[in-house]
This record gives structure tokens, sequence and C-alpha cells, in this order.
């Protein structure tokens, strides 16, 4: 596209940004499941090059650092490869289990299910498949891929992962996905079951489409057909263009769900924005936690990193204190800038999920262990990968364990209705 017909049409979407009119929704959907780079824009007022510096040097610097921090080396051979730990052992089928009987029942505040939205055919969320296809597929063929557990996970894919990551987020919204058909309920179940998961909050995202986007009313349906509400807890979303949003948040509240999801990248918006008050305000009422996408993955199109920088946070943390707020993937690669939110603001909790293990180890020396809460990111990746990174770093520290692996999410989630 010629320069100048580019930029009059960032000028005009920016435009649409300002005056809140924007309706966000192809791009929307596409700029969330991570990857599908389009053309995109930027509020130039809200995002500097210094910060896009930031995420580069950030990625450049973990590169640098990986297996020179305190756990050493942490590279294993796809998810099966963590059977070299002490807590996990592969049975006779291949299958990674975690055995080890002292490891307290977990809760998992982040996982999804099979995503088909738009055009794509409904999933059978109801299905069992010989094996769960993760968007990061390290146990495709045997040896796995590389697993470095220093390194924020997403630094796992390569190129060629990439690539074949945004193929699936299009198949998705279109043919439908063959990794989607294996992200189904008992596949779920299996997973948590061979790894000590015992409660899992299912997240799902409003689009913000113009149809086949109601993923929070078909997930509810298909636990509550599973019969798997205690051990599948539903979350919500809504879109914070929907004009219906706080209807909806009491409807779906009503009907059991123990979290809203939003997300800043997917949603397309910035989380200090007036107009998601009132989505926060009812949240509020419900004492619903409000569970963040949060922080730059650094995967993602990168004119969707301006809405997730965490001072674009602060001031919902802030001006909602009465709203507990979880802070997913603890910033993601923003981290740094995440931990002194989580200082400042006692209604502000870290999901851990993603980050590596020198970098877990200073969240609990920084932040404290009381509000780091176990989040998998299931079927992105094994729900392994994050149990492992937990049990290298709290090993000699049950207490430790057990708050991020179980009890401050029964804390969180206590106030909901879980
Ligand atoms: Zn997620």
């Amino acid at each position: 596209m010629k320069r100048r017909e580019k930029n009059r049409g960032c000028e005009l979407e920016r435009d649409k940004l300002q005056a809140g009119l924007e309706r966000r929704r192809f791009l929307g959907l596409l700029g969330s499941l991570p990857l599908l780079t389009l053309p995109g824009c930027r509020d130039g007022t809200r995002y500097s090059d210094a910060d896009a510096a930031g995420l580069a040097d950030q990625q450049r610097e973990e590169q640098r650092r990986s297996g020179k921090g305190p756990y050493g080396r942490q590279l294993y051979r796809g998810y099966r490869g963590l059977a070299e730990l002490p807590w996990f052992e592969l049975d006779d089928n291949s299958r990674l289990r975690c055995t080890d009987e002292e490891i307290p029942a977990v809760v998992d505040i982040h996982a999804h299910l099979g995503m088909s939205l738009l055009l794509a055919p409904e999933l059978d969320l109801q299905a069992r498949t010989a094996r769960v296809q993760h968007m990061l597929d390290c146990d495709a063929e045997d040896p796995g891929c590389d697993l470095d557990l220093d390194v924020y996970i997403n630094a796992n894919f390569t190129p060629a992962d990439l690539r074949r990551l945004r193929w699936g987020v299009l198949s998705q919204l279109t043919w439908g996905s063959s990794a989607a058909v294996t992200h189904t309920i008992p596949n779920l179940l299996d997973e948590m079951d061979a790894t000590r998961v015992g409660r899992s909050l299912i997240l799902p995202i409003a689009f913000g489409l113009p149809f086949g986007d109601d993923l929070t009313e078909r997930w509810m349906q298909a636990i509550a057909q599973a019969g798997a509400e205690k051990r599948l807890l539903a979350g919500a979303s809504v879109h914070p263009d929907d004009p219906l949003a706080a209807e909806k948040l009491r409807d779906f509240a009503a009907r059991g769900a123990h979290a809203v999801k939003l997300h800043p990248a997917g949603q397309r918006f910035f989380p200090d924005s007036p107009e998601l008050h009132p989505i926060y305000e009812e949240c509020g009422r419900l004492g619903l936690p409000v569970v963040f996408h949060g922080g730059r993955a650094g995967i993602e199109p990168s004119y969707t990193h301006q809405f997730t920088l965490m001072r674009h946070y602060e001031g919902a943390l802030r001006d909602f204190p009465d709203v507990q707020f979880v802070l997913g993937h603890a910033g993601a690669r923003d981290v740094a800038d995440a931990v002194p939110l989580a200082k400042r603001y006692g209604n502000v909790w870290l999901g851990i999920h993603g980050q590596g293990v020198s970098q877990l180890a200073e969240l609990i020396a920084r932040v404290g262990p009381d509000r780091l809460l176990f989040g998998s990111d299931w079927p992105f990746y094994h729900l392994a990968a994050t149990l492992a990174k937990v049990l290298l770093v709290t090993e000699g520290r049950p207490e430790v364990r057990r708050a991020i692996l179980r009890d401050n999410a029964d804390r969180l989630l206590g106030g909901a209705r879980a």
C-alpha cells in the first residue's frame, strides 16, 4: 500500500478510535487470537518509539539470560521431556503425569476451550480425541520440540510455528481449525487429571463480531451439558462497545459466571478508557473479578501493543479499588512494569502464566506469594508447562507452592461464587 494512503487510513481510524465509534469487529478478532499481521494504527500520543524499543530489548535480554539464572539451563524435549523432573512420569501410553501426591489440587485461573467463530463450523466440545494439539504443539513428534522454561513461554514458538499459528487463527474464523477440534471438555479434564489440576477457570472472549461471537453462552452450555460445573468454572466476557454489556454481565452472573475476561489487545481498547467504567462498576457490584489479558506478548500484531502497556491499566486499578483485577501473564513481556502496580494496589493479582522460572522466582521475591495465581493458558500450552515452573521455583517452600497453586485462587474466586 502506498504510504500516503496508509497514513490516511490510520488517521481515519484514529479519529474513529478517539470518538469511541469504532466497532472494532473483524480486525479486533484477528488481532487477538494471536497473530495475523494486518495493517493497523497506533495512537502516537499513547505509544512511543521508546515503548517499541523497550519490547525488543526485553526479548533480546531474556534470550541472553536464559539458562544463566538461579535454576540453570531448563531445556526439555517437548512436554513429555518434563518427565525428567522429579514430580512427573510418563505412563504406559507415553502420557505425562504428575505423580507427586503431596502437590495440592491445583486451581488454574486461565484456560480456554476450542474456538470456532464467525463462519467456522460449530465444534463438538464434548468429543474426546486421541491427543490434544496444543497451539505450541511440542509433543507432535518424538522427541518433542525444544521447550525452554527460563524464557517467556511464547519464545518457544519457531518462525514456522508462528506461521502455522496465524493460519490456525484464520481457520478458526472460516473453515474450522483441526487443532481446535481437540480443545474439548473431556480432553481438558483428562489433562487436568494427569496434572493434578482440580479446577479451571474457563475464559471466553467477546470479540465484537457481527455473528458467531457467543463463546460465553456456548461454553457455559457445554460445561453444563458435560456436568462439569464443579471442575470447569465458567467465566464470561462482554465487548466494551456492546451497549448491553452491563445487562449481559448481570445475566452471566445470575447464571453462575465466576469472573469476567477482558482482552485489551483482542478487543482493542485502552483499559483506562472511560467507556469501560460501566463494565468495571457492574463487576464491582456483582463481585466478579476482572481477568485482563495483561501486557505485550510480543507475537501479536504490533499495532495492538498500545492497548496493553501496563501504564494504561493503572487508571482502572486505581479508580475501582473494590474490583479485584488479575493481570494475566503477570504483564507478559511488560512484567517489570506490572510488579510496581501489584505492589501499589491491593486489588491487583498477577496470573503467572508464561513467565520463565527466573522471572517467577523474582515475582515471588518482589510481590510476595499471596497475590500470584497459577494459570496455564490451555490449550495454547500443556498444563504441565506452568506447573513444572512453579514446582521448580517453590521446591522446599510448601506454603508458597500452595498459595500459588491453590489458596490464592480460592481466596479470589471465593469472593465471587466459587
Ligand atoms: Zn489466554
